[in-house]
């Protein structure tokens, strides 16, 4: 089965044509600026991944399940390989839970889809790359307003269900266990040209050698595979929310 098959007039092509528009660098910095407009509702994981219950990612051509049996799958996926590592599989359930952007009435194209940097030059490997003709930024020298070498977190990257989330994580630091390493796998999972294109290694420093072994290793987990249950039984849902409750020790403010 092959996977991530981007064709053309499909509602993939229209969303990405969208992104490509809107995504600019002055409306990422400002989607960073106004997290304080976040933290208006406050629940717990698990309520959170039940929102993802009805939501459907259309960014993507191999999913048309909702995307809370997706979290499941990518949980179990993790699971069979790494049985004892409970933190990893908190990873796989928890790292699109982001969706939740949704439910606060955002676009699809500023919540899913593969991430890029802004304020550089766009690579030629994004999907649907032809549509970048309508981006607005027009900052064309590959390493663009950053400097050589100054790291992932100090760029701006097209906002969407992974820094939502990562930001979500960060600001609630007192309230779940888990580790710098998974928030970062969280937060640079949809960046596609970097961890499965090769690009913006101008802009790594040695820290984010280590994250892109990690996101690449957590991305088999997150594809799709033939041997996938779409049934997730009352067993997994309770061995979830239990791990769930030990990770997460209280609501979280979204
Ligand atoms: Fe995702
Ligand atoms: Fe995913």
């Amino acid at each position: 089965m092959s996977l991530r098959n981007y064709e053309e007039d499909s509602k993939q092509e229209k969303l990405y044509r969208e992104m490509y528009k809107n995504q600019t660098l002055k409306y990422v910095i400002d989607q960073k600026k106004n997290y304080e407009q976040f933290g208006v509702i406050k629940m717990r994981m698990f309520k959170a991944l039940s929102l993802l219950d009805t939501f459907v990612d259309s960014s993507d051509p191999d999913l048309y399940l909702p995307n809370s049996i997706h979290a499941f799958q990518t949980a179990e996926r993790i699971r069979k390989k790494f049985p004892n590592n409970k933190e990893y599989q908190i990873t796989g359930l928890i790292h699109d839970i982001g969706k939740v952007l949704y439910t606060f009435k955002y676009p699809e194209w500023s919540i899913v889809g593969d991430t890029f940097v802004l304020g550089c030059r766009l690579p030629k490997s994004m999907v649907y790359y032809n549509l970048t003709v309508d981006h607005p930024d027009r900052d064309n020298t590959e390493l663009g307003i950053y400097e050589k070498g100054c790291g992932l977190e100090n760029l701006n990257i097209s906002f969407g269900h992974d820094e939502y989330l990562y930001m979500v994580l960060k600001q609630n630091k007192s309230k779940h266990k888990l580790s710098d390493k998974y928030l970062d796998i969280i937060r640079y999972h949809s960046l596609y040209p970097w961890h499965s294109k090769g690009e913006y290694r101008e802009l790594m420093n040695n820290k984010d050698y280590e994250t892109l072994k990690n996101v690449n290793e957590f991305n088999n987990f997150d594809l799709y595979s033939k041997e996938d249950d779409a049934i997730i039984t009352d067993d997994i849902i309770d061995y979830y929310k239990n791990l769930l409750k030990e990770y997460f020790l209280e609501e979280i403010l979204f």
